[in-house]
């Protein structure tokens, strides 16, 4: 995603992957929540993800089932699509981009300095680049190389998840014990099993084995169904950590990289895509030599804290998914709660991604919030808002008078849109806000700024984000 946001801003950006091909052994991520189709529909490439995955309600909280269908926006659901497939399809993606995709090739090491980066590659292969982002998974090499601490909590659970076959019908469905939930379901076949169960004792690091698996069946179900024809065997844990910075010097981090928690909630991929928009232009923007570096500290004052969120959230719902009698009355209550309309609409929110608010200071309820995607009438005729974040450049949407806001001195970043909209401003959770007189439109997606009948404030905002005017 990231090198995509890159590419379309024009940046020359390369990608080093360790892996021969997009083969993703096993099951990680299963969808997209609302949010993160609406950034994929941003630049237009939502439909590709649409075609392969099945539209659902996926957003929930401690296996409370979040429904978002009256919330306001064109994507009101999540998607059920395996995280092979997303990756595959971001990666064509990137490929049209002429994206170079370095496979099978492993990043050892990089020594940065005042002008760049050199990237030491397998192979006694290097690579030179004015900045380093570590995409790299939750054992980061390059978190690690940059010195960049990783606090948070260990493990008080660890799980074994597995693709496989079994000779006899397992127990079909979730088992709750007192330390958390087991599952066996089809896949996608409808004949193989995914099996998820959670381990008498935290463990980590080592690989699990058939034995480990077979063990654990007999524990949670006192058979092991004659499991077999294991095609994946792995462990995940509910450690939460987070990286204590998200940048040294010309090294940054996204993703995993930079937060990893229990998969509960289904969050990790979401907020890492997440990340890489909102890295990305920003990022294009220091590499041009139109912002000052001082902008990538947004990166982190916008994101960290919604990680942060992400990983207590992640917590949380790990302590009432356990399944002895005081927590079974936790989750009893919580149903109660989740079962009100405004409990609901927050946590749907907050799961779905549609509530962030990056806090740009005081003002209109849509300042630092995701700008809707409204049905805009020009002389053009009607067309989508989203459709005007195709290329990743910032937009001017000026709804009162045409050529009432002047931005000659940022034409070159800016696009000005003249338009009209008579409907009605709705937000997720908050509901209708005031209509403003204009929009500043990140190329993420997020209002900038927000007019009400004259231009205060416009220029500071356009310097802030977009750098400084430019001499005509
Ligand atoms: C069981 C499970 C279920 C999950 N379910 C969900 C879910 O439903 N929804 C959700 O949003 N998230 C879910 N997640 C989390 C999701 O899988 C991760 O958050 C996501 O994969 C993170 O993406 P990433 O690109 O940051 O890191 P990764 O997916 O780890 O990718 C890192 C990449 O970097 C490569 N790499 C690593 N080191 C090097 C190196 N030194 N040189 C070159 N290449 C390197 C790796 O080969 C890999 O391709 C789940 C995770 C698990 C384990």
């Amino acid at each position: 995603m990231l090198a995509a946001e890159l590419a379309l801003a024009r940046v020359d950006v390369a990608i080093v992957e360790r892996r021969e091909s997009q083969v993703l052994a096993g099951s990680r991520a299963g969808g997209l929540h609302s949010r993160t189709i609406e950034l994929l529909d941003q630049r237009g490439v939502h439909d590709r993800f649409l075609a392969q995955g099945k539209l659902m309600q996926v957003a929930g909280f401690a296996m409370n089932p979040l429904d978002i269908s009256d919330f306001p926006t064109r994507h009101n659901y999540g998607l059920a699509l395996r995280q092979e497939v997303i990756e595959r399809i971001l990666a064509a993606w990137v490929s049209e981009l002429s994206v170079p995709i370095y496979r099978g090739r492993e990043v050892t090491g990089f020594a940065q300095d005042d002008t760049g980066v050199d990237v030491e590659l397998t192979g006694s292969r290097s690579l030179r680049a004015n900045y380093l982002v570590g995409c790299d998974g939750g054992r980061s090499l390059i978190r690690k190389r940059a010195g960049i601490d990783f606090p948070g909590w260990d493990p008080s659970i660890s799980y074994l998840i597995a693709e496989v076959a079994m000779s006899e019908e397992p127990a079909w469905g979730m088992r709750r014990d007192e330390r958390g939930v087991n599952g066996l379901a089809k896949l996608e076949d409808g004949m193989r099993v995914r099996v998820v169960l959670n381990e008498p004792y935290v463990k980590q690091g080592d690989e699990p084995t058939l034995d480990d698996l077979r063990k654990a069946l007999v524990t949670v179900y006192g058979t092991d169904f004659g499991v077999h024809d294991v095609t994946w065997l792995s462990r995940f844990t509910d450690a939460a950590r987070q990286a204590a910075s998200y940048r040294a010097g010309r090294v940054l981090l996204a993703g995993d990289a930079a937060h990893v928690h229990s998969p509960t909630g289904g969050q990790g991929l979401n907020i890492g895509v997440q990340d890489a928009v909102n890295l990305g232009w920003k990022l294009a923007q220091v590499v041009s030599g139109r912002s000052p570096e001082s902008l990538l500290d947004s990166y982190q004052t916008e994101r960290h804290p919604i990680a942060a969120r992400v990983l207590n959230l992640t917590m949380a719902q790990t302590a009432a998914g356990r399944g002895d009698d005081r927590t079974n009355a936790l989750r009893a209550t919580l149903a109660d709660l989740f079962s009100m309309d405004e409990p609901r609409k927050r946590y749907a929110a907050i799961m779905s991604g549609l509530d962030i608010r990056y806090d740009l200071g005081e003002g209109h309820a849509l300042l630092g919030r995701r700008m809707p995607d409204l049905d805009l009438a020009s002389e053009n005729g009607r067309q989508r808002l989203f459709t005007r974040l195709h290329q990743a450049r910032p937009v001017l949407l000026n709804l009162a008078e045409p050529s009432a806001l002047d931005i000659a001195p940022w034409a070159d970043r800016v696009e000005r849109v003249d338009a009209r909209y008579a409907g009605v401003w709705e937000l997720p959770v908050l509901g209708a806000v005031t209509a403003p007189s204009a929009v500043l439109i990140r190329p993420d997606g997020y209002v900038a700024w927000v007019g009400a009948g004259n231009d205060y404030g416009l220029r500071d905002a356009l310097t802030t984000w977009f750098g400084p005017p430019v001499a005509a």
